[in-house]
């Protein structure tokens, strides 16, 4: 889907979801750290202007007229589809890590929440959901099956008022802002470094409970849903963002939906942002495309191909970005005007074949084969002349 660096989060909300539209801007951003994103483009350069616009995620399926959607039901569709990208998320990144496909990394199996993550109208919904405790900041948002939290007994919606022994900050914020959330994933990460995680839960009774969580190996990729229509999925090294868009669009076909994110996965096994910064950027925009788009396409390959390999591990079906690239492709695609990101999806497709055709013979000769992409995580690529 979206080509490595297409997005780059600007330290803005997941339901704001503020990752700049400027194509390779996750790269470009780092050569102008004050472009503010806002100013970016609005349009991503993959995806065809004229397409369809995205149903509304909660639009009742008979002929009834449609009532206005609630907060309610806002945080209902949200949900659902947080819970499919952990899910998903979760089995395609445990499964990678356990073969040694990716750096070492760990998961705790859970999705954290942040009263202030959203737009004001929605918190009052969130409490009520989950009927937080006056003054909860942080709370489970949402658990894998069978990942850590869940075998743990942790459940969606327990407040989180202690980690590691600090209390998260309070977000006073009028806008959106994961500022807690993001401070609290760093201590995590920080703290899963040395073993299991300490936190104490406040149940809305008044109960106070201390845990202890062991994480289980993972690569080091968070998965997170961002509230933008646009049917789009992100990797910028460190997070696999799908936009709530690609999971109307997927809603029902988890299959089509793990395809979509273990071609993020891929581009962060492979390295490609940082692989891109190894090889220099040029400092002018125009230029930058030019010569980018060339390795951007190659790397956009590389992504596709492992994503066949990442689904068979996981247990998907393989095949699945062929036929999400059937149903996809014909409303989707479109090349920017100073170059094509990614091939166009019927070359896609065929690449996607050709990999399927040498995975299934290398796994017949071999049951545990490796993918030989993986030998390219620490290649650096060459830009060439423009
Ligand atoms: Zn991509």
């Amino acid at each position: 889907m979206a080509i490595v660096g297409e997005q780059v989060m600007s330290g803005g909300s997941v339901w704001a979801g503020r990752w700049s539209w400027l194509a390779t801007a996750a790269l470009f951003a780092a050569m102008l750290p004050g472009l503010a994103p806002a100013t970016a483009q609005t349009t991503s350069p993959s995806q065809d202007p004229s397409s369809s616009p995205v149903p509304p995620p909660s639009a009742p399926a008979d002929t009834a007229p449609a009532r206005p959607q609630t907060a309610q039901d806002r945080l209902t569709t949200w949900r659902k589809q947080e819970d499919r990208v952990l899910a998903i998320g979760e089995r395609i990144s445990v499964a990678a890590a356990n073969a040694g496909w990716c750096d070492p990394g760990q998961s705790l199996g859970w999705t954290l929440g942040e009263i202030g993550q959203y737009p004001k109208d929605l918190r009052q919904a969130v409490k009520n959901q989950w009927r937080l405790p006056e003054g909860a900041v942080l709370f489970v948002a949402s658990v894998a099956p069978d990942g850590a939290a869940a075998r743990a007994g942790i459940t969606p919606g327990m407040a989180i008022v202690s980690l590691a022994g600090r209390s998260p900050m309070r977000n006073p914020y009028a806008m959106p802002s994961r500022h807690a959330l993001e401070a609290s994933e760093r201590l995590i990460a920080r703290r899963l470094e040395n073993g299991p995680l300490q936190f104490e839960t406040l149940a809305n009774d008044g109960t106070r409970r201390s845990w202890e969580l062991q994480s289980r190996p993972a690569c080091p990729t968070r998965f997170e849903l961002s509230d933008e229509t646009e049917e789009q999925a992100y990797a910028d090294g460190r997070v696999v963002q799908v936009t709530a868009g690609m999971g109307t669009y997927t809603d029902g076909n988890d299959e089509e939906l793990a395809a979509v994110m273990a071609h993020e996965l891929a581009h962060n096994i492979l390295r490609h942002i940082a692989r891109s910064q190894e090889a220099g950027t040029p400092n002018d925009y125009t230029r930058y495309l030019n010569r980018y788009s060339r390795v951007s396409r190659k790397m956009e390959e590389e992504a596709d191909r492992l994503s066949v390999w990442i689904l068979h591990i996981a247990g998907y079906t393989p095949s699945a970005p062929v036929t999400f690239w059937q149903r996809f492709g014909p409303n989707h695609d479109s090349a920017h005007p100073y170059g094509r990101l990614h091939d166009p999806w019927r070359t896609r497709v065929a690449a996607l074949e050709d990999e399927l055709r040498l995975m299934r013979a290398a796994l017949a000769a071999d049951p545990q084969a490796r993918p030989a992409l993986l030998e390219l995580r620490h290649v650096v690529p060459i830009f060439g002349q423009p």
